[in-house]
């Protein structure tokens, strides 16, 4: 058994990229924990931020559920506003402290270096929690955190997700679980909600005729977001190599690179 534990920015971020691939370690027995670093209070068009937050939670946990997560960690800062509102010195800390209370050997974020991330709640964590993973094996990191009686942790592998990836190294099949990864993302409500009144107000914007999304309400989001989900699993799968329908990919890092000095042995793999 594995420990695996998962950064992200907002409670939706891993069920899109990675949520096949997350039911797949926690079926195989391996055992998850997802930090959500916002409370998702910004993200609609129809409900207060009080509103947001009292769904966000219920939403989140009901995802994790369906994911087989065993525990979710919110940290509470507000949407949008995570890279301002805490320095990224503390939010490193703050990812290191979680890291060495939990001690896992697997770390998933966001990739803190492909292009055109536009949210700098992704950017933000994606920085934060790679480096915490990086360096939590360091004694001399956040020394306070080793006299409240923790110990260095050292994280053996990252896997990185992103909207545009680099440099990708892992493809993952997701055939068994591409349905809970859509039951999981579709448990976030509100978000699903804006997602497609978001591309209506694109659409209204720019005087373009797309009649199935000018004429869906929002609320019937299910059938969009899974025809767009496993459209872009499948465009995965079709560039992974391997025999499935449905696929996610990363950029692994492991070992700090030490398999290269290690010719005629390989490290086995948990769920590829
Ligand atoms: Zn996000």
């Amino acid at each position: 058994m594995k420990r695996v534990l998962v950064f992200e920015a907002h409670g939706d971020d891993m069920e899109f990229l990675a949520g096949g691939t997350i039911a797949k370690f926690a079926d195989r027995g391996h055992e998850v924990t997802v930090v959500v670093a916002t409370d998702n209070d910004k993200g609609s068009f129809e409900l207060s931020a009080e509103e947001l937050r009292a769904v966000r939670d219920r939403e989140v946990n009901g995802a994790a559920e369906v994911l087989g997560v065993r525990r979710v960690i919110p940290l509470g800062y507000s949407d949008g506003d995570l890279a301002y509102q805490v320095p990224p010195d503390r939010l490193r800390a703050q990812c290191m402290r979680i890291i060495r209370e939990l001690k896992p050997d697997i770390v998933f974020t966001w990739d803190p270096f492909t292009p055109y991330e536009g949210h700098a709640d992704h950017r933000a964590i994606a920085v934060a929690a790679s480096e915490a993973a990086s360096f939590s094996h360091f004694p001399l990191y956040e020394p306070e955190q080793m006299r409240e009686g923790l110990a260095p942790h050292y994280v053996s592998e990252c896997w990185f997700f992103a909207k545009s990836p680099r440099d990708l190294n892992v493809y993952v099949d997701i055939d068994g679980t591409i349905d809970r990864k859509i039951e999981a993302l579709c448990r976030h409500e509100a978000q699903m909600v804006l997602t497609i009144a978001d591309m209506q107000v694109h659409l209204r914007a720019s005087g373009l005729d797309v009649p199935w999304l000018a004429q869906l309400d929002p609320h019937d989001y299910h059938e969009p977001i899974a025809r767009r989900m496993k459209a872009a699993a499948r465009a995965v799968a079709e560039r992974s190599g391997l025999a499935c329908t449905y696929a996610e990919a990363f950029r692994r890092t492991r070992y700090g690179g030490i398999e290269s000095l290690a010719k005629d042995q390989s490290i086995a793999e948990d769920v590829t």
